[in-house]
């Protein structure tokens, strides 16, 4: 039985983590397969450019693809490359792989780079990676939303029948949207991978008021969890997202890996050579070359270095820096007006673990309608090695950048909400442990 409050006290901030704005997840998927499309690994005649000014240094072999991002998207290119014998050179612009999926080491504390949760029915992941070896730790199948002072539990009808059942009659949403989600959770299971991504698409919302969900289970819980999800408690991310996300929950578990979210791309990466990897390699930029009948791209790094590869080139880095990058020659002109991109700051706190009340690994979502939290767990709660002994971790995710908002006065905010909540009754004792990153 899940119980229905909690308390904590002195809570010391560890991290905050602020995303810059181009963090929208259903943006980057959508640009990795726009990137897919605008990559030319065969420089064609209409992106050529005719240059005798280089004399660049080829990659050993001038056969060598070259992966430019070391992220999941970049991991996952040079695996493939990889098993089909294609010899490639990842660069990576940082100190280590990864991207968005990392995790610090701070006093003992895995803090990852953001909230985030490994679904384990993800189908290219199931193909890449070895789940055995990641430990991983399930989270609750559902969550426990604070609304009107208290915490209600919404759980997943399969997994937890009779979670669900007690749960009928709570004030997130009404008998009917409780019978709706599981009526979704069968529409969404009877269609294909490929069915959901090329279906027709409209806002995630006008799909939920479509389909009749009442207002009330809309923002005390669609809002709070899809929109941790994907940085949009306005709900506007397409429909299709919703569709797959809802289907890979249904599927699978919601997990964090035992040493942390970047154990993921750790995994990855060690699956490559180690000379296939070079890190603290940023590229400024990157050329289609032709020499009478040759073509090759050329890649410049920061360092002033200067690649060539017959093979051409991978781009596996965010939207913004994929676009300077493209910038010229050969950037396909988008004319869509964008959107902003959308943003998520994560806070940790670290308390005595004797102090959390709750040992349920549970996600716990901010239904009222009030306040700047989204949704906040207890880390340690489900992977207890994301403290030392005796340490709690506490998450807490804010949707939104709060730039104009002082770093001090933002966590003043956000331990005045968890004291509301009960999360936390006595405000910060001190901050002396650091902020990891960013
Ligand atoms: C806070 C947060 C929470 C998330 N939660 C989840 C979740 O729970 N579940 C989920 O499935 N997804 C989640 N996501 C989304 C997921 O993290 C991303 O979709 C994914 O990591 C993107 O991978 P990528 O390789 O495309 O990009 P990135 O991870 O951004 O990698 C790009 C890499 O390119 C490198 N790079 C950039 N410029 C250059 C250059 N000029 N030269 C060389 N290298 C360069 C960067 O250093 C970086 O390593 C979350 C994202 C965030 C930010």
């Amino acid at each position: 039985m899940i119980s229905t409050s909690f308390s904590l006290s002195t809570s010391d901030p560890l991290h905050r983590l602020r995303e810059p704005p181009p963090s929208r997840l259903h943006h980057h998927l959508h640009l990795h397969r726009r990137l897919r499309r605008r990559i030319s690994l065969f420089p064609t005649s209409a992106t050529t450019r005719q240059t005798t000014t280089t004399t660049p240094s080829t990659v050993k072999d001038p056969k060598t693809a070259i992966v430019i991002g070391g992220g999941l998207a970049g991991l996952s290119a040079s695996t493939k490359l990889y098993s089909s014998g294609v010899p490639f050179l990842l660069l990576e612009a940082s100190d280590g792989v990864g991207g968005r999926v990392r995790t610090d080491s701070v006093d003992g504390f895995l803090l990852d780079r953001g909230f985030q949760i490994f679904i384990t029915a993800y189908p290219e992941a199931q193909k890449l990676l070895d789940y055995s070896s990641l430990n991983l730790k399930k989270f609750y199948s559902g969550a426990k939303v604070y609304f009107d002072g208290k915490f209600h539990v919404v759980a997943d009808p399969v997994r937890h029948f009779w979670d669900a059942v007690g749960t009928l009659v709570n004030p997130i949403g009404t008998v009917v949207d409780k019978l709706l989600i599981g009526l979704t959770r069968i529409r969404v299971l009877q269609k294909s991978d490929e069915e959901i991504f090329y279906c027709s698409e409209v806002p995630i919302i006008e799909l939920l008021r479509s389909w009749g969900f009442s207002e009330s289970i809309i923002d005390r819980f669609f809002r709070p969890f899809f929109g941790g999800i994907f940085f949009d408690r306005e709900l506007e991310t397409t429909s299709r997202l919703f569709d797959f996300i809802f289907k890979s929950l249904a599927l699978g578990d919601n997990t964090l890996p035992e040493k942390g979210i970047g154990e993921i791309s750790n995994q990855l990466a060690s699956k490559l050579p180690s000379d296939s990897i070079r890190l603290n390699s940023r590229v400024i930029s990157i050329q289609i070359e032709k020499q009478k009948s040759a073509h090759w791209v050329s890649v410049k790094l920061e360092n002033g270095e200067e690649l060539r590869s017959e093979t051409g080139v991978i781009l596996a880095v965010e939207e913004p820096e994929a676009e300077k990058l493209l910038a010229g020659t050969l950037l396909v002109s988008d004319k869509r007006v964008k959107k902003p991109g959308r943003s998520t700051v994560c806070l940790y706190f670290s308390a005595e673990k004797a102090q959390i009340p709750s040992s349920d690994p549970v996600l716990y979502l901010n239904g009222s309608g009030k306040g700047i939290i989204n949704n906040m767990f207890f880390a340690t709660t489900v992977a207890p090695s994301y403290g030392p002994p005796g340490k709690a971790l506490v998450s807490v995710s804010l949707i939104g950048l709060f730039n104009d908002v002082a770093d001090d006065d933002l966590v003043a905010q956000v331990v005045r909400e968890l004291s509301e909540w009960r999360a936390v009754e006595a405000l910060l004792q001190d901050s002396k442990v650091p902020r990891a990153i960013n």
